[in-house]
């Protein structure tokens, strides 16, 4: 149990400094809840929302998943969302993939165990779409397929009739260098309709 022992020390430590840092930090924290930013990001531990942006707590309301999926029937996420947009207001929505992504690889290789086939359809049906052996490539083309279809989901659509800025953006990480890549499929209304990409023309274009 040392392990765990070990988290909540650094738990500790890390109040501690903030609070030092930042005097007032946490109890003004409490009365407040106004991040601008929903980011969406796949569950590997490697790409920790807020480390990666260099936010403090309060900044950005995240939900991951394996392979960052955006799938209009997945309750969960759909509520994360509609508080997300109606209740919080955010201004941004982020997806985030990454390169090297195992759910990605998974699908590549017709390896995905169990569960896991159902819930990564969408990118199985994305790779038979366009047939790129490329990891890296399938990566970029899965995340520009959920920012599709978070500009077709209906809790967006309808922000957007109601005159809200709210847009929508497309990012993947390096593992290997800690960078982000902007994929520039920023969208931030119904006018901005998704097109019906050529996602495999996209992949060497965009
Ligand atoms: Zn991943």
């Amino acid at each position: 149990m040392k392990e765990i022992a070990k988290l909540l020390d650094n738990n500790r430590i890390w109040a501690q400094n903030v609070e030092k840092n930042i005097p007032g930090f946490f109890s003004k924290l409490e009365s407040q809840h106004k991040p601008k930013f929903l980011w969406i990001g796949c569950s590997d531990s490697r790409v920790p929302a807020d480390q990666l942006i260099g936010v403090m707590p309060g900044e950005v309301f995240v939900h991951r998943n394996i392979s960052n999926q955006v799938i209009n029937t997945d309750i969960n996420l759909m509520c994360v969302l509609q508080y997300a947009v109606d209740v919080l207001k955010v201004k941004h929505i982020i997806v985030c993939g990454h390169y090297g992504c195992g759910g990605i690889d998974a699908v590549l290789k017709d390896q995905t165990p169990g569960l896991l086939a159902h819930w990564l359809e969408n990118v199985k049906d994305l790779m038979e779409r366009n047939r790129t052996p490329n990891l890296d490539d399938m990566c970029e083309l899965n995340v520009k397929l959920q920012v599709r279809n978070l500009a077709l989901n209906s809790i967006v659509r309808k922000a957007w009739d109601r005159g809200r800025s709210l847009y929508l953006h497309g990012w993947i990480y390096s593992i290997a260098n800690g960078l982000i890549h902007d994929l520039c499929i920023t969208r931030g209304g119904r006018h901005q309709e998704p097109e019906h990409i050529d996602l495999k023309r996209a992949a060497k274009t965009d």
